[in-house]
């Protein structure tokens, strides 16, 4: 079934808003990250047991940061495949994906069996493989 006028609408206002939250955390992550610059957190003592926990803090930022990053850039293509009319359509089998569906994950580019088959032929490294 296709969206109504109403359901894109409120699947175009959950991308804007989710695009919006994500720019307040990262510019936060950036504010933070110049008020408390990792060489001088490192620099400032000489135990090296306090740089491995320095590095280990700057690792985790890094990681929480491309995971924002990479869903703001899932919210940009959802936007524009929204503004395109392509944008409830599955990447693999083009199938329709349902409203409740993108209205939980906007950035879905795949319909609910699609993702499941995709995550498990994509799963991480040491899954066994058959
Ligand atoms: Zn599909």
């Amino acid at each position: 079934m296709a969206l109504t006028p109403q359901q894109l609408q409120e699947l175009r206002k959950r991308i804007l808003d989710r695009r919006r939250q994500l720019a307040v955390e990262l510019r936060g992550d950036a504010e933070r990250s110049r008020e408390e610059p990792y060489g001088t957190l490192a620099g400032a003592t000489h135990d090296s047991g306090d740089e491995s926990v320095a590095d280990l803090l700057a690792d985790l930022d890094q990681a929480e940061l491309s995971r924002d990053l990479a869903e703001l850039r899932d919210l940009e293509a959802a936007r524009l495949r929204l503004d395109g009319g392509s944008f409830n359509v599955c990447a693999d089998c083009r199938a329709e994906i349902g409203y409740e569906r993108l209205r939980a994950n906007p950035g879905a580019t795949r319909c609910v069996t699609c993702q499941t088959r995709y995550e498990k032929t994509h799963a991480g490294p040491g899954a066994p493989r058959l």
